[in-house]
């Protein structure tokens, strides 16, 4: 605690810390990435060399994790070397006036502030014991995963190997991943279970490099009975972490030990992604995780808030099961939030409080994107610079994602066709049709273009949240 007091005596306060942060991040992003990933962060506290982030919402949470935690790491240490970790979590930090309470987000139920924390992982299995089978609320859209799953833990190896699920952000499939390794062993069929993320696994395997020591961690990992490797799309674009992966996949898998896999898409979406290993991926069994409908939300709420032994009246649940609808994450903080509201006041909200402090979830003013929007971000879902798909280049890889840069173009900004065809690559009006046709009847009947165009809907409106 006095070491805590002391750094903060000493360094800088969290907000110029941050401060700090968001100047060096600004240079080296471009204008629309930075506003993208960091308007709207703030630094809420700092204990003992621990550092929790607000972000506004999931999607940011996922790509400061994934993507720039290193950098911003480095940037608070730089300042900072007490520091040892960052967190982030999704929350107001700025709630509005009515709601406004300066220690709002020190309310947040420690549900929340545990999100992603580690205080109860496992150290030898990396498993959180707060994912379990029994507080997973099962419907339409994860049955066949969860049954997957269910039937993993009764026949190791040799029934669905591996097991592939993927799904978009949010809806439960590190739930299920952990849930399985948790009823592995609580069966007590073996202890050598292993939870990882794919992001994880790629910095150990570069560290490897460094040290000299991939022999080793090859070793490790062939010891185990269970490997469970979540998020896998991480691995796009990173051959030599593709290389020792798929190793280490062959090796388990040749002496049946079972392999659980997690993605935000089927295997045949996930870019750069070697053929063998996209064929071994797709040799066991596939499972997708998708949108839940009303009912089951509503279900997880009543689950959620018996877990945290929290009442509401029906009406209430069923505004926030209405309104939130496409992850299960906000669903549970937005439960988290009329949570903390009712710490905070004393009380419990009324229809009308709660319309009020979910605002910022729910009404969210339709704006049209732009072309620009529209672009950017299927180029930054595909990987491909934005000139693939501006020029006339008729390369294969990028036919796909200028085809559903058009159908989003005419979907979302609803741009004439003739104006398409000029935006993308001097298309004449007829391709555009032909392709907007074809993605819209794929869309239609294909689960991994709806999954896509899904995703890619997602990244537009984020750049809109954020703007
Ligand atoms: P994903 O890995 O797909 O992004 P998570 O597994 O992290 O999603 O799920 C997000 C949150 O929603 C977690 O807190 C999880 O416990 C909860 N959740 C998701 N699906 C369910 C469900 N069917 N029943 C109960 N909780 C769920
Ligand atoms: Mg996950």
């Amino acid at each position: 605690m006095f070491a805590a007091y002391l750094s903060i005596l000493i360094y800088m306060g969290n907000e110029e810390l941050w401060k700090a942060v968001l100047t060096e991040m600004e240079l080296s992003l471009t204008r629309a990435n930075y506003t993208t990933w960091f308007k709207g962060t703030t630094m809420l506290s700092n204990n003992n060399g621990a550092v929790l982030v607000s972000v506004p919402n999931m999607f940011v949470k996922e790509w400061l994790e994934n993507k720039f935690n290193k950098q911003i790491f480095l940037i608070v240490h730089k300042f900072n070397p007490d520091i040892r970790e960052i967190k982030y979590i999704i929350g107001n930090a700025r709630p509005e006036a009515t709601l406004a309470k300066k220690d709002f987000v020190q309310f947040m139920p420690e549900q929340t502030l545990r999100d992603g924390s580690d205080t109860n992982v496992n150290k030898s299995t990396n498993l959180n014991p707060r994912y379990t089978f029994d507080s997973f609320v099962v419907g339409p859209n994860n049955e066949l995963a969860q049954a997957a799953c269910v039937a993993i833990t009764k026949k190791l190896g040799s029934l669905y190997n591996p097991l592939f699920l993927y799904g978009g952000v949010g809806l439960g499939k590190t739930h299920l991943l952990e849930a399985t390794g948790n009823a592995i062993i609580a069966s007590g069929m073996t202890s050598k279970v292993f939870y990882i993320s794919a992001e994880r696994l790629t910095a150990e395997i570069v560290e490897s490099f460094k040290n000299k020591t991939t022999e080793a961690l090859k070793q490790r990992y062939h010891g185990y009975d269970v490997l469970i490797v979540d998020d896998v799309q991480a691995l796009s674009g990173r051959t030599s972490t593709q290389d020792i992966f798929f190793a280490i996949f062959n090796e388990l898998y040749g002496r049946n030990k079972q392999i659980i896999l997690s993605s935000d898409r089927p295997p045949s979406a996930i870019v750069s992604l070697e053929e063998r290993l996209r064929s071994r991926f797709e040799g066991g069994m596939l499972a997708d995780v998708g949108i839940p409908e009303y009912e089951t939300r509503l279900a997880i709420l009543k689950a959620k808030m018996k877990e945290k032994s929290f009442i509401l009246d029906e009406e209430s649940l069923s505004y926030i099961a209405t309104n939130i609808q496409k992850n299960i994450r906000e669903l549970e903080g937005a439960l988290n939030k009329i949570i903390a509201f009712s710490q905070i006041y004393n009380k419990i909200p009324t229809p009308k409080e709660i319309k009020q402090a979910l605002s910022t979830y729910i009404n969210a003013p339709y704006r049209k994107p732009t072309t620009q929007m529209v672009i950017k971000s299927v180029a930054e879902f595909f990987h491909i610079p934005t000139t693939d798909l501006i020029k006339r280049s008729r390369r294969k890889e990028v036919v796909r994602p200028r085809q559903i840069a058009m159908y989003l173009l005419r979907e979302e900004v609803r741009h004439s066709f003739p104006e398409i065809g000029l935006k993308l690559g001097g298309r004449d009006h007829s391709t555009v049709i032909h392709a907007c046709m074809k993605i819209k009847e794929e869309e239609l009947n294909n689960d991994t273009m709806r999954q896509e165009i899904h995703m890619i809907k997602e990244i537009i409106y984020q750049n809109f949240k954020t703007m």
